[in-house]
């Protein structure tokens, strides 16, 4: 296990009260958790870390028998929709409105994705889809360049503010968009990690997709505790999200759920999540969770971020003075190492 002493965010009083708030509802049992098992089935799990980035009590663990990294015991699901109306964006975004410049850098976003997937996209119904979608500005990225759009999102000001831009989208769950048919592309842009059933929501979206569509997921995977969040885990660690996936076992999930890989990219440069496009495959029947082992490979890529993270960490605290030409360095003692 990790040890989360001196690590993860420092918070300001609106995210430190939405904390406080938070941790309080468990403790008068407004809040519950409960076990959660790999999706593989199994529970027997190698434990990470005890705390998130926002000091948060969770336990992260990575599942022996698939190397599928989670949070559990997990919040249950009434307590998880009070937290995304309550607390969530008070602790995650700082504050609960949106602005114009977020929208705008949210289009450039899109464009950015666009820029990926252009290339397998078939003309067919001249539809994007997104879930999960915010104020819209994927999606308007999409609609500049030809396309009808429409998303979803259960934060009615984004919603609103998204109507004020022109940008249709409803308030709820993907089942808002069946009424529009299929897309040639549906978006999920950082949604997958927050879902705790990801099979079953995987094989219920497919109804908003024919065989030319192409399915774009975007999570931020194990691999971008390097090129997003410095090498620090606890940068990455987050209570709201219940998977942590790896590009490895984020295949895997894809294909269990019944999906081709047309592409799969991990992401390197600066804040360049990582991604999968596939595409539904109509010859995958199999009810059973069947999937290699890649625990190794797993707590390997986390051990080397750790002894990265640590190594970058003690060359900062190195000061270096010049004294007559010559270099001088020498490393500063914290409390508790
Ligand atoms: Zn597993």
């Amino acid at each position: 296990m990790l040890n989360s002493k001196d690590r993860g965010f420092c918070l300001n009083s609106l995210q430190d009260e939405a904390k406080h708030i938070f941790l309080e509802k468990f403790s008068s049992g407004q809040y519950k958790t409960e076990q959660l098992k790999c999706l593989c089935g199994k529970m027997n799990d190698v434990l990470v870390a005890k705390f998130d980035r926002y000091g948060i009590p969770i336990n992260t663990l990575i599942c022996k028998n698939c190397g599928l990294m989670r949070s559990s015991p997990y919040y249950t699901c009434d307590t998880l929709i009070n937290f995304y109306k309550e607390e969530y964006r008070p602790l995650y975004v700082s504050n609960s409105t949106c602005s114009e410049s977020k929208f705008l850098q949210r289009t450039l976003y899109g464009e950015n994705i666009y820029n990926k997937i252009k290339k397998y996209i078939k003309l067919k119904h001249n539809k994007v889809f997104e879930i999960g979608c915010g104020s819209g500005g994927i999606l308007n990225a999409f609609k500049k360049i030809g396309f009808t759009v429409h998303g979803c999102d259960y934060a009615v000001d984004y919603v609103q503010y998204a109507k004020s831009n022109n940008i249709n989208i409803d308030i709820g769950s993907y089942e808002t968009l069946t009424k529009y048919g299929q897309a040639d592309c549906l978006i999920l842009s950082q949604l997958l990690e927050h879902i705790p059933n990801p099979i079953d929501f995987l094989k219920s979206i497919k109804c908003l997709l024919d065989e030319t569509s192409i399915l774009y997921i975007e999570v931020p995977l194990i691999e971008n505790i390097a090129n997003i969040y410095n090498y620090d885990i606890f940068s990455y660690l987050q209570n709201a999200h219940v998977f942590y996936y790896s590009i490895d076992t984020l295949k895997e999930l894809l294909k269990n759920s019944g999906y081709k890989i047309i592409k799969a990219e991990v992401g390197v440069r600066q804040n360049e999540f990582g991604y999968v496009i596939c595409s539904v495959n109509d010859k995958c029947s199999n009810d059973k969770y069947c999937t290699k082992n890649h625990f190794n490979s797993v707590i390997k890529k986390i051990n080397n971020f750790e002894n990265k993270y640590k190594s970058k960490k003690h060359q900062k605290d190195r000061m270096k003075i010049c004294i007559f030409g010559i270099k001088i360095s020498w490393r500063i003692k914290h409390k508790g190492g």
